[in-house]
């Protein structure tokens, strides 16, 4: 099996940034705005974060190239380094693709893993030279064959829901069992190249023998256009799916136990995945401020300048949580020792179901008090809305470990 090695780390720290210093950077950004009397949520992005988890994924999957899902996370510096530390990028879109391109990036780096494009994307594809695509559906081979028939072609496979993943994909992607073999034998009338296969076992997964039920529908699809007499398939293509920390070594011990199983001898094989939020997670910190207080009774209620409807739009679908530390005025990290009180945490819309945290323990906060919140990278931004004018998609971000 054959893997592409990206220039790693020419330059640059490897290491994320410790809690301390970013919670000192966070510090020094509140004490700059304050004096210019801005108080808006700003992101703070680490570099080093980003070139550690390059680093871990290489290790840990030498051979699988990853190609970025800019759906994630698309902020453009974020995009720049992984394009320097040499991943391929996962498109959804004619703008995601204009945006990774605008980078420098070369079409032949990038997937359109839509399994359903507009005819007006598929054509640009084509005009720039985007030569690889998903699809799961003889509509698709039509629009392909017609406006953008050099496309070469993945067949995305629904693989069986087992990783427990909070977002799961088989109702809307991916070809059933008895849909493949009549698929396959379209793409050979309509003379379009079939040259892979993809899937995605769900985003957020945490059961990752998921990998060996997919890899093994990936297997039977191999064998099934082996049988129709197509040209050896030889892109597998193991999409999303991946989280940060322990949970990842984990996945990739799975990802290569299945492929030793399933494609023990494969001469040539290339192998690729589409990782969002493994990358993205972790890499961005989320600063707010506190813009509005209340108490009642035992419970104290605080309003913050980012919510449900801005970066923490996942509440929403995760069924998650999130947590935050606190930054006080005056206690630099000293607000471990203080008296903490049932709090709840509402976002700044006019949406009653705008509420961040409830039942939370925090230290009695004040209007400008800071609430720091780790782990704000995957759909987060990128899913927020504007709504009642609180602009997501206007948070700056704030790099550091840039070298
Ligand atoms: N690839 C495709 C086609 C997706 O739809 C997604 C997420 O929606 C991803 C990759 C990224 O998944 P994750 O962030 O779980 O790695």
């Amino acid at each position: 099996m054959e893997g592409t090695q990206p220039n790693l780390m020419e330059n640059g720290s490897v290491k994320p940034l410790s809690k301390h210093d970013l919670i000192r950077f966070i510090r020094s950004v509140v004490i700059s705005n304050q004096k210019q009397h801005e108080t808006n949520p700003f992101y703070v992005l680490d570099l080093g974060a980003i070139r550690s988890l390059v680093h871990t994924w290489f290790h840990n999957l030498p051979l699988v190239q990853p190609f970025y899902a800019v759906k994630c996370n698309p902020n453009p510096v974020f995009l720049e380094e992984m394009a320097a530390l040499g991943t391929g990028f996962d498109c959804a879109s004619r703008a995601e693709i204009e945006t990774v391109l605008s980078l420098g990036v070369s079409p032949d780096r990038i997937v359109f893993a839509n399994t359903c494009k507009p005819v007006p994307h598929i054509k640009y594809a084509a005009e720039v030279g985007v030569n690889l695509t998903t699809f799961d559906s003889n509509c698709e081979l039509e629009k392909i064959r017609k406006w953008h028939p050099k496309c070469a072609l993945l067949i995305r496979v629904k693989v069986p829901e087992t990783s427990g993943a909070t977002f799961k994909f088989g109702s809307k992607f991916g070809a059933l069992p008895g849909e493949i073999i009549p698929l396959l034998r379209a793409s050979q009338e309509a003379k379009l190249k079939v040259i892979g296969v993809s899937f995605h076992i769900g985003s957020r997964a945490i059961n990752f023998n998921a990998f060996e039920d997919a890899i093994e529908v990936a297997k039977t699809t191999f064998d099934a256009a082996a049988k129709l007499g197509l040209p050896k398939l030889r892109i597998l293509n193991i999409g999303g799916g991946f989280t940060s920390g322990p949970k990842f070594t984990e996945a990739a011990s799975a990802v290569k136990l299945a492929l030793q199983k399933h494609f023990p001898d494969e001469p040539g094989l290339k192998l690729m995945a589409e990782p969002g939020r493994f990358f993205a997670n972790s890499s961005f910190t989320l600063a707010t401020s506190v813009i509005g207080k209340r108490v009642r009774d035992e419970v104290k209620e605080y309003w913050i300048d980012d919510g449900v409807s801005g970066s923490m739009n996942f509440l929403k679908y995760d069924h998650d949580e999130v947590i935050c530390t606190p930054l006080i005025a005056g206690k630099n990290g000293r607000t471990k020792e203080m008296k903490t009180w049932n709090s709840t945490v509402f976002g700044p819309t006019c949406d009653s179901a705008d509420i961040v945290l409830k039942g939370f323990e925090l230290p009695e906060l004040e209007v400008d008090d800071k609430l720091v919140f780790h782990n704000m990278g995957a759909y987060t931004s990128s899913r927020g809305n504007d709504f009642n004018g609180f602009k997501t998609s206007a948070i700056p971000t704030y790099i550091v470990n840039k070298n």
